[in-house]
């Protein structure tokens, strides 16, 4: 069964076109537009509004106007918002899940599990609003009180990218209402639609005027450049890739910003001798193929102890040699297009220098013909260990196989790159469950687990994967800061 082009276009007219500013939808200043395509057949879904600098400038003009109101509102109604924009998610979760379809590639099915995932974080923050406490104590030679308090940190600007449309948006955008942040959301401007669509809903469940605004843009760079340097914005919070996030963790120094980088990954998935392999084989699909493996937190990397490494390739192969590539639309598909043909370029030509290199495809290994951005879901054993394919993230279905001979090599290989996002961990042993999250180098560790997100949890990274973190207690804390007051002792 596939959806109608009826149900397609009726959606798309849903969809607001232009720039959100100061609670209005109006076209860019200069009038230009930019397309936005749907991978699996490359045609045009909808021309929307493409901003530049000036409307950039105007977007935090109205977030810097709605700042102090905003940050006096109660906390209980700024719950109310969030809580009221996750029923509205959650009623509306065929629409979502279609759009994030359309625009992005990922099956159906995975869409709505974005949708439930995405919306979990507008329900978590719609509770933590009322939850920012301070803290007040006696000084300890006694002679003054201090006083501990959490204030929204100011304007924010939020930049987010194509792979997870919803949930990367509510990540950022439910803490920074729950704060009582404003913000300014730049959207990938491959996958601008569902943000659009999401800040219709924020607008219909009462975010008053200014506090969200949204720029769609070709040109993320030189739109959002003077913004960063701009004395009225207060934290810049960023998804996306490293090499991007270095450069404007740069440029945030001009002004000293707040900043959280949720950046590139390289996960290691680990299977020890002891695993359930059948376990393993399972979490494995999901890791490495969610998405389409295009996942900051996709599996890159499987270690697999050299004594389980043949029943373990062989099972993982099988399983994904069974998987159909195809419109994510159809109820058919398993895997979904990658988003553009650059991507699967890349993805192919780290799979072609890692055969040529020696590696064996056990299955796919090639681009599939015909339109859209499809590849073959790919498993490669013998990889050498100096591959590009075991250094770069590869955003793609393929799965790159070596082995160990035991735990402090394991370790070795799974330590040995600059990221440090996630790592998978199967073993039926505690002890060197707990003893891995020692001893890896992450921010996040699945064991027995082949996905870790969840909006009760912080995620995030070390090394060059990132700074902060986003979800559970942690969230909200990147968009406050605290402030102490010092308070003299009438008595004293
Ligand atoms: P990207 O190219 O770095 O782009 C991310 C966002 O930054 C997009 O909105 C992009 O706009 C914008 N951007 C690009 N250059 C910019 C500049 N000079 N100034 C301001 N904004 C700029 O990354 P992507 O290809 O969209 O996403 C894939 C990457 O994101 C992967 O590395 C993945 O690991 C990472 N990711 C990380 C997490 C995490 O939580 N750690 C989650 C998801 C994805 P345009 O769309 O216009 O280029």
């Amino acid at each position: 069964m596939t959806v109608s082009p009826e149900r397609i276009q009726e959606l798309l007219a849903a969809v607001p076109t232009e720039l959100l500013i100061g609670g209005h939808w109006r076209p860019a200043a200069s009038g230009k537009t930019l397309d936005v395509l749907n991978p699996a057949t490359g045609e045009v879904l909808l021309s929307i509004s493409d901003a530049g600098p000036q409307d950039a400038a105007a977007a935090l003009d109205a977030a810097a106007a709605a700042q102090e109101a905003w940050a006096s509102t109660a906390p209980r109604e700024r719950g109310e918002i969030l809580r009221r924009a996750f029923e509205a998610v959650t009623a509306r979760a065929e629409d979502f899940a279609l759009l994030m379809t359309l625009e992005m590639g990922k099956p159906l099915a995975e869409a709505r599990g974005e949708v439930t995932y995405g919306a979990e974080f507008l329900r978590w923050f719609s509770e933590e609003a009322v939850r920012s406490f301070g803290r007040y104590s006696i000084a300890p030679d006694g002679k003054s009180r201090l006083l501990v308090t959490k204030k929204a940190v100011g304007p924010c600007l939020l930049i987010t990218p194509w792979n997870f449309p919803l949930a990367m948006a509510t990540r950022k955008i439910a803490p920074a209402v729950a704060a009582g942040c404003t913000m300014v959301l730049k959207p990938a401007a491959l996958t601008p639609l569902t943000s659009q669509l999401f800040a219709a809903v924020l607008l219909e469940a009462g975010l008053p005027a200014g506090v969200l605004n949204v720029i769609t843009t070709s040109t993320a760079g030189e739109t959002t450049g003077d913004l960063i340097k701009d004395s009225r914005l207060r934290k810049l919070s960023f998804t996306g890739s490293t090499g991007v996030g270095q450069r404007l963790l740069a440029d945030a120094s001009h002004n000293v910003l707040r900043t959280s980088m949720e950046l590139g990954g390289n996960a290691p998935f680990l299977v020890f001798e002891d695993a359930d392999i059948d376990a393993a084989v399972a979490g494995a699909m999901i890791a490495k193929l969610r998405n389409m493996g295009e996942a900051c937190t996709a599996a890159n990397r499987f270690i697999v102890h050299e004594s389980v490494a043949e029943e373990f390739s062989s099972k993982f192969a099988a399983r994904i040699a069974e998987l159909t590539t195809g419109p994510g639309i159809e109820d058919s598909t398993n895997v979904g297009p990658l988003i553009d043909e650059k991507s699967r370029q890349k993805v192919h030509e780290l799979v072609s220098e890692a055969v040529s290199d020696g590696a064996v495809a056990l299955t796919g290994g090639a681009p599939v013909a015909g339109e859209g951005y499809f590849y073959r879901p790919t498993v490669l054993t013998g990889v050498p260990e100096g591959a590009r394919i075991l250094a770069e993230e590869i955003f793609g279905p393929v799965a790159p196989i070596i082995t160990f001979k035991d735990e402090a090599e394991a370790v070795r290989l799974a330590n040995n790159t600059e990221y440090g996002l996630v790592a998978y961990v199967f073993t039926r042993d505690l002890n060197r469950g707990f003893r891995m999250g020692e001893k890896l180098e992450t921010g996040m560790l699945g064991l027995n687990a082949g996905v870790v997100s969840n909006a009760a949890a912080p995620f995030g990274g070390v090394k060059q994967s990132g700074l902060g973190r986003e979800g559970g207690l942690e969230g909200i804390e990147e968009y406050l800061y605290t402030q102490y007051i010092g308070i003299a002792d009438p008595q004293a």
